[in-house]
């Protein structure tokens, strides 16, 4: 068995990785986060790409532990905010994480964007590194429009405001399932599997 750290605390992020990995027949990988290892310097997401902050994450997790690391970074990208928030997409309201400020103030800036320039997409970067060996770095994207009002309780972050393209309901309506199905983080995760699957042997 041969272990993976994937560098997070988010028991939602380890257990898609599992049900990916479970998905495609992949044994003989076991995931751990950073629950299970011995506690070590997280550097703040300072990169101005999704890439450069999931590499340097992995990068850190596999040099601290000496195992294969997983990292991600994601966020929004707004086609009438240039791309962004990006990577700020977590702090766009000024503080890290507060997703109602985040939401409210998004959909003040497109008070007045009509509905067919109102495009954005989700980004999520997954890199692996190996410790003396292999980085790989890439990326999933779910595109989709940004709603006039939040609509449904699930999901978190902008998931309210996010119509999926081709949908009608926000990602916060879809159910975890069909969110997993569909997203720029298990598209991003998928493009992993054959590393993954040569780690196991
Ligand atoms: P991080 O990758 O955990 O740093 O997340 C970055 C930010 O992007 C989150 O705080 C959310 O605001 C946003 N985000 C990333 N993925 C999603 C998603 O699936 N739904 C809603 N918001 C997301």
């Amino acid at each position: 068995m041969s272990r993976v750290l994937v560098a997070s605390r988010n028991a939602k992020k380890l257990k898609e990785l599992r049900r990916i990995l479970d998905e495609a027949g992949v044994a003989g990988v076991e995931i751990v986060g950073l629950d299970d290892v011995p506690p070590y310097d997280e550097a703040p997401e300072t990169g101005a790409t999704f890439e450069e902050n999931a590499l340097a994450k992995a990068r850190d997790g596999a040099a601290a532990t000496g195992l294969p690391c997983v990292a991600d970074d994601s966020g929004i990208e707004v086609d009438a905010l240039n791309g962004m928030p990006g990577v700020l997409s977590a702090r766009w309201a000024g503080r890290h994480g507060d997703d109602a400020a985040n939401n409210a103030l998004l959909l003040g800036q497109l008070g007045d964007v009509p509905d067919e320039r109102r495009g954005a997409r989700f980004v999520s970067t997954c890199a692996l590194v190996v410790p003396g060996g292999a980085e790989l770095v890439v990326r999933g994207e779910w595109p989709g429009v940004i709603a006039r009002k939040p609509m449904g309780e699930g999901g978190f972050g902008y998931d309210p405001l996010f119509v999926p393209e081709g949908g009608e309901v926000s990602a916060a309506q879809l159910t975890p399932a069909e969110k997993d199905a569909a997203s720029h983080r298990g598209r991003a995760l998928r493009q992993l599997l054959p590393a993954l699957a040569e780690l196991a042997g």
